[in-house]
């Protein structure tokens, strides 16, 4: 029996004259993730994408799993495809649907004639559908309203094909449809979730990675690395700069109030991504803060902190609980590596007793014990640069 996957998209069809450009990038994404898993022919007819394998060594059940990752793609299902025959069909659903209609108790058919030539109309496909489907599980009865499993049946310009309900897709637009944003990444549980989130609104990511060797080891920085991986699973390969930030916290450190340490650390991260970022051609700043969540993350804190990002700063995760962020990241399978017990350069030097409302004054007095532009410089001179791919 020959199988497809179908794929349904989202708000994809709701952009109005740039639906061709959305499509076809989303086309792209998908043939580029599933060329590795075998030969097939992606196309697209009345809003569904049709992903047809073009030999039989084809694994159907890897291709799903990659689309599974691909943002745009709101539902998708497997389904086989047979000749326009109101015989072929029905016994096709028979044999093809058996393991969902052997587990349900009530079912129900739901069926669509795209194309008009067929000579049933949608109801009496379903009708006989439906009946012969009585005929061979004579447990089962038809429930239009709670249906265990809903049979559908499509009858389309090249064949009929017959699924079950189909699978949630990871939804979202499709990468690089939503500009270029540089992720400030470290190895926590927030942002690679943030990360995740901007890219499901087609955010084409470039992300930085602040390590302060030695008081940061290596290990710290591949976890940072496998977190990014696993994004990429999603919006394929990543470049990723790691900035050297010792000096800086060590200067932060001798120079500075102890309780304005950490918001003055973080506007030097805003004033060295905001630099990457304009040479990566991006158009904004994506952090994993979360509003109250530490005392770097109280109002007056991110005031200060944003007020030297001459970038939009966005952060998805503001208005959102811990646990909220857990379940995400337990769904993108980060949670897992993000709670390693690996220092990150922010817990390294955390004072005491943070000021959880600090002033623009404050702060700017206290910077002025240091040399703020050519410590920047100096991390912009020494950035090393890595590619985070999904298939390596
Ligand atoms: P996360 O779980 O993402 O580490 P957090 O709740 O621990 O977040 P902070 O450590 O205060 O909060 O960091 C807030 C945000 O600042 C992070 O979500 C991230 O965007 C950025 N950030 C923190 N540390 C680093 C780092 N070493 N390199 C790059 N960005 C960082
Ligand atoms: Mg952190």
């Amino acid at each position: 029996m020959n199988e497809v996957i179908l794929l349904k998209l989202g708000e994809i069809v709701l952009k109005g004259q740039n639906r061709r450009a959305f499509e076809e990038s989303l086309l792209k994404t998908i043939r580029r993730r599933i060329a590795p898993k075998g030969e097939y022919k992606v196309s697209i007819s009345q809003s569904t994408i049709y992903v047809e394998p073009q030999r039989d060594d084809c694994d159907l059940d890897e291709a799903e799993e990659k689309i599974s990752k691909i943002f745009g793609v709101v539902a998708y299902s497997r389904a086989c495809i047979v000749e326009k025959d109101l015989e072929a069909i029905q016994k096709a659903a028979v044999e093809y649907l058996a393991d969902e209609l052997n587990a349900a108790r009530v079912f129900k058919v739901e069926s669509k004639r795209a194309d008009k030539k067929f000579p049933y109309k949608s109801p009496e496909i379903s009708g006989e559908v439906g009946g012969y489907i009585l005929e061979n599980y004579p447990h089962i009865a038809v429930d239009v309203h709670k249906p265990d499993v809903t049979v559908r049946v499509e009858v389309r310009e090249k064949g009929a094909y017959i699924h079950s309900d189909p699978k949630p897709g990871a939804g979202g637009i499709p990468v690089g449809t939503g500009g270029k944003a540089a992720i400030l990444i470290s190895g926590g549980i927030d942002s690679p979730v943030a990360a995740w989130m901007m890219a499901r609104r087609g955010v084409e990511l470039t992300a930085i990675h602040f390590a302060s060797p030695p008081y940061t080891s290596e290990r710290a920085l591949d976890k940072v690395e496998r977190l990014l991986k696993k994004v990429s699973e999603y919006c394929g390969r990543i470049k990723m700069y790691i900035v050297n930030f010792t000096e800086i916290q060590e200067q932060i450190r001798d120079f500075c109030p102890e309780e304005l340490s950490t918001v003055i650390m973080r506007r030097f991260m805003m004033r060295v991504s905001e630099k990457i970022a304009r040479e990566e051609e991006c158009h904004a700043l994506i952090t994993g803060e979360s509003l109250g969540q530490v005392a770097s993350q109280t109002m007056q804190a991110i005031e200060c902190t944003d007020a030297c990002a001459g970038l939009p700063v966005f952060r998805p995760l503001i208005g959102t609980d811990k646990s909220e962020i857990v379940k995400i990241a337990q769904n993108i399978d980060t949670f897992e590596t993000s709670i390693e017990p690996f220092e990150d350069c922010c817990t390294v030097f955390t004072p005491r007793h943070p000021r959880t409302k600090p002033t623009l004054n404050l702060l700017m007095g206290a910077e002025k014990n240091l040399d703020v532009e050519a410590l920047v410089q100096k991390c912009m001179d020494t950035l090393e640069v890595k590619y985070i791919d999904y298939r390596k």
